[in-house]
């Protein structure tokens, strides 16, 4: 027999098998248990094991799995993107499904360049994003991301596009107070449209809450009106990227609802189908649409599995459950939770800069001292010490670094299911309390 490889993350680590799973909990097959703390990759939002959307996928499974999308739509397809535009702010009212959140930026990033092309616009077609920011490993989604160790191998063929700062209120690039701060850091956005030039100018991407590359930055009050205001005068689309923080994970269905914002284009993925099947998706908004319905009819983008039926079926299920279940609100309530408990933590571990976030996506940021609000170092810093031993206790968290050449943003996710109980966030707090404590 030959001898295979299965590519793992890390190639020389050992990794326990999973067993099976059941509420925020995952077992391996030595029987250990773990606290699923940040939902996997922020994605297991109602919990594992849930029997409903096993049952959704198997009655699908038992009609028909697979149609290809340019011989057939299907039911299930239909239905979801109907509840997503139900669910949506606006006139998102169409629905174009993908597989990855990766894809569903790229996607967006596609959508808006054609929108402009099909009114006649063809020079405008770059984007602009931020550093510190993560919006997807495939070429188009990565040229978008600020996140420098992603990027470092492909940098030759990635456009140029991050050209913004971040609202990273903890570590303010115009060292101002979030209450008192004018905004620069939207402003920019303005200065960097005219370095450019409107003309050359698709659209602006940002993730509401920044979360894989700096541990759910949350932006001053008042800075997303500010961005869209921006984006209007200059006739700039506003791509909102809610891979992560979409589908009730902040404690409202979309992030952006909580700076009363609607964008032209969102990106969804993670929460959508919670982890249970890969399901996607880009919606856009009727204006962005309307060139295209009169022109050529048709979106440059797509893949194999769009709109699949089997995974249609179950994201429809997730989101029927999260309504069912109240789950939107119970982020919120339990995030406030956990909030609460994460404030006592750091009032504890002089380690912890900065705890921050919204709903159930949470974050603490470390750092060597407080005052100072120096880091650690990004080579085998904190954060993988903490996730390891965090890990080794049986919780598992994300540890969110490596965005910021050299040193910056040493923090962690914590973003449990959305099902979790307050003696379960007890449970959490205790055990990263006892690794946190270890490491001291
Ligand atoms: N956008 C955001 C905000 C993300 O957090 C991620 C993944 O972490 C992506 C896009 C990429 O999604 P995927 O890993 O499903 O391709």
């Amino acid at each position: 027999m030959k001898r295979s490889h299965l590519i793992k993350p890390i190639l020389d680590h050992n990794y326990p098998t999973v067993s099976h799973g059941s509420g925020i909990y995952l077992y391996d097959m030595d029987g250990n248990q773990y606290i699923d703390g940040s939902s996997g990759a922020v994605t297991a939002s109602i919990g594992h094991g849930v029997l409903e959307v096993v049952d959704a996928m198997t009655e699908q499974a038992s009609k028909v799995s697979f149609a290809y999308r340019s011989h057939f739509t299907s039911e299930a397809a239909e239905t979801l993107a109907q509840k997503l535009s139900e669910l949506a702010p606006g006139d998102l009212n169409w629905t174009f499904f993908v597989n990855s959140g990766s894809e569903a930026t790229e996607t967006a990033m596609k959508i808006a360049i054609q929108h402009w092309q099909e009114k006649g616009y063809e020079r405008k077609n770059r984007i602009v994003s931020r550093w510190t920011s993560y919006h997807g490993i495939t070429m188009g989604a990565l040229s978008m991301s600020g996140h420098v160790l992603r990027r470092k191998r492909f940098v030759p063929l990635l456009e140029d596009f991050p050209g913004i700062s971040a609202p990273y209120c903890y570590r303010c690039p115009y060292n101002s107070e979030p209450s008192s701060c004018r905004l620069q850091c939207a402003n920019e956005l303005e200065t960097a449209i005219q370095r450019i030039g409107s003309e050359n100018i698709a659209a602006f991407i940002a993730e509401p809450i920044i979360g894989a590359s700096a541990g759910a930055v949350t932006p001053p009050d008042g800075y997303y009106q500010r961005i869209k205001e921006i984006c209007e005068r200059y006739d700039i689309l506003f791509i909102a990227d809610e891979v992560m923080t979409g589908i009730g994970r902040t404690g409202k269905m979309f992030a952006m609802e909580h700076w009363g914002v609607t964008p032209d284009i969102i990106a969804l993925g993670k929460g959508m189908s919670a982890g249970y099947t890969p399901m996607a998706a880009t919606l856009v908004s009727d204006r962005v649409m309307e060139p295209i319905l009169k022109g050529s009819k048709s979106i440059m983008a797509g893949h194999t599995y769009s709109a699949n039926p089997l995974s249609a079926a179950v994201s429809l299920e997730v989101l029927n459950y999260i309504e069912r279940k109240n789950l939107v609100q119970e982020a919120e309530e339990k995030g406030q939770y956990l909030l609460q408990q994460l404030h006592g933590l750091a009032e504890r571990f002089d380690i912890i800069g900065d705890v921050r976030g919204k709903g159930l996506l949470l974050g603490l940021e470390f750092v060597s001292n407080r005052i100072s609000k120096k880091s650690f170092r990004l080579q085998n810093g904190i954060t993988t010490r903490i996730v390891n031993k965090a890990f080794e206790k049986g919780l598992l968290i994300y540890p969110a670094s490596g965005a910021i050449e050299g040193i910056e943003g040493d923090a962690v996710i914590i973003s449990p299911p959305l099902v979790i109980s307050n003696e379960e966030i007890d449970r959490l707090v205790k055990m990263l309390e006892a690794s946190i404590e270890e490491l001291q």
